[in-house]
């Protein structure tokens, strides 16, 4: 239930009154698509933590994948400030692990490395991101809502920066109390939906807080919803279809950890799923970095490739992502960030871009890191990333390159829409060139899309402070630190308007 910040707020009646009960009942139509589902249990064979390497428990055909002198190193760091299992568990699926024997890279995103917490500098939350959590387990930006469903994966990516959530860490607070962070619940989630879609509707199309427009898109989040069972996600889709959202994503790695995962019966529940609410867009966001997730190698370790000449996929991974496409309703995207020693490879990411199109899957985003704490083994500077993806174009098709380069920005999303290396004539700063900022979503209400920010270049830059003594023109306002605060304020006072408990 939701407690009242504001006396005056109309959405408070609307609240109250819809938190009465505590817990989310289903409709009659929900209650007979739940009613279809299925859910096997799956056998992921999943290694978790470093104890079994360490202790010899490993299976027989994983014995070596640490080096002895890898797990010596390791060993040392347990129980001092620089555990990297401390900063994120370990864990692999056999799948993966059948991948990562003869990829360095796939080793690289699973195998933790004492390196990781060499440099402990960065911010808790560079972007801000709590600042638009109105609701436990939901970020609600633009017109879309970010739900964190799970707080595991199938398997743990070195470099993922929701650890706070997948290591259970204690996290501060806006009111300044600690706890871990929680996961989205059905029914406060709805709550918040419907009251701020009410509000937006009494007030012409925009909330009358914070400016925003209808909240009409949710991102299913964690974690990994795939680790979820059928009827939780399917819970999660029909209870947000009855709120009026009208497109869902899952978010998802699963298709590169355990594409099994994507079987009839999974397929079944989003076929029941459409034909109940055929008017619900869906999409699932799937997550590969490298091209070694998901095409066959031959013993040479190049790519397997058809008569002509198209790389090969894994039969596995094939098979799941061609069940989803098959469909026709149901969009697959990819979006991936940018690491260093993983995918900051010109011929990879041209690989894998080609064959996600090939697919029939789209290339969405790929993202720079934030500067988040511990993160800087990871980060490949903003703009060696922006010439990575660059170089991996050249030679691709225009629909094999709708991918483009994003970092987070409190103000929004943001793209890195190109880098120079000429100066511009008699513009002082742009002697080494410029990088160009586009905002492409703005956080709050739409007003800002499309503005720039040019700043001269640094190339060691891995976030905006960075570039914050070379600005050289900023209509989208992400130097202007005033304008972010106000704009802190605004989400701020939207967040307070409906709060948790
Ligand atoms: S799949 Fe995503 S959420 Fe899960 S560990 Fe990897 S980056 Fe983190």
């Amino acid at each position: 239930m939701y407690t009242r910040l504001t006396e005056s707020d109309p959405a408070i009646c609307l609240v109250e009154t819809m938190s009465a009960t505590t817990e989310y009942v289903p409709t009659a139509k929900e209650q007979a698509f739940l009613d279809t589902v299925e859910s096997p249990r799956y056998e992921r064979e999943t290694i978790n933590g470093l104890a079994p390497f360490f202790e010899g428990r490993e299976p027989e055909d994983m014995r070596g994948f640490y080096t002895a002198d890898e797990l010596a190193a390791l060993r040392l760091l347990k129980g001092t400030p620089r555990d990297v299992e401390a900063r994120m568990p370990v864990k692999v699926t056999r799948h993966y692990f059948e991948m990562a024997k003869h990829s360095p890279a796939l080793q690289r995103l699973v195998k933790a490395r004492p390196a990781e917490t060499a440099d402990l500098g960065g911010a808790e939350d560079p972007g801000h991101q709590m600042d638009f959590s109105p609701v436990e387990g939901l970020l609600h930006k633009y017109e879309m809502g970010l739900l964190y469903v799970a707080s595991t994966c199938s398997a743990h990516c070195r470099f993922c920066y929701r650890e706070e959530l997948i290591a259970r860490k204690e996290v501060e607070r806006g009111d300044g109390t600690v706890a871990r962070k929680g996961l989205a619940q059905i029914l406060e989630v709805t709550d918040y939906i419907r009251s701020h879609n009410q509000l937006v509707e009494q007030n012409g199309g925009h909330h009358p807080a914070s400016g925003r427009e209808k909240l009409r898109e949710i991102l299913l989040s964690g974690g990994d919803p795939m680790v979820l069972p059928n009827s939780k996600i399917a819970a999660w889709l029909s209870a947000l279809a009855e709120a009026g959202i009208e497109a869902i994503r899952i978010g998802t790695k699963e298709m590169a950890f355990y594409p099994d995962r994507f079987d009839d019966a999974f397929l079944s529940m989003l076929d029941a799923f459409h034909a109940a609410y055929p008017d619900v867009g869906l999409r699932i966001v799937v997550h590969f970095e490298h091209p070694d997730e998901f095409l066959q190698k031959g013993a040479d370790g190049d790519y397997v490739r058809g008569p002509n000449g198209a790389p090969v996929w894994n039969e596995r991974t094939y098979r799941a992502m061609r069940g989803i496409l098959s469909r026709g309703w149901v969009r697959v995207e990819n979006q991936s960030p940018i690491i260093r020693g993983i995918n900051d490879d010109p011929d990879a990411l041209r690989i894998l871009q080609r064959a996600i199109k090939w697919i029939g899957a789209e290339n969405h985003y790929f993202f720079c890191g934030r500067d988040i704490i511990a993160y800087r083994a990871f980060n490949v500077p903003i703009e060696t990333a922006w010439m990575t993806l660059n170089e991996s174009q050249k030679g691709l098709s225009g629909v094999e390159t709708h991918a483009r380069l994003s970092i987070t920005h409190y103000r929004g999303k943001t793209e890195v829409a190109a880098v120079t290396n000429e100066p511009i004539p008699g513009v002082p700063g742009t002697e080494n060139g410029v990088v160009i900022f586009k905002i492409l979503r703005n956080a709050g209400d739409a007003r800002s899309r499309g503005k720039v920010c040019i700043v001269g270049r640094n190339p060691a830059a891995i976030w905006f402070d960075d570039y914050a003594d070379r600005v050289i023109f900023d209509e989208a306002g992400l130097f202007d630190y005033e304008r972010v605060e106000h704009a802190r304020k605004a989400a701020g006072a939207a967040v307070a308007a409906v709060t948790t408990r």
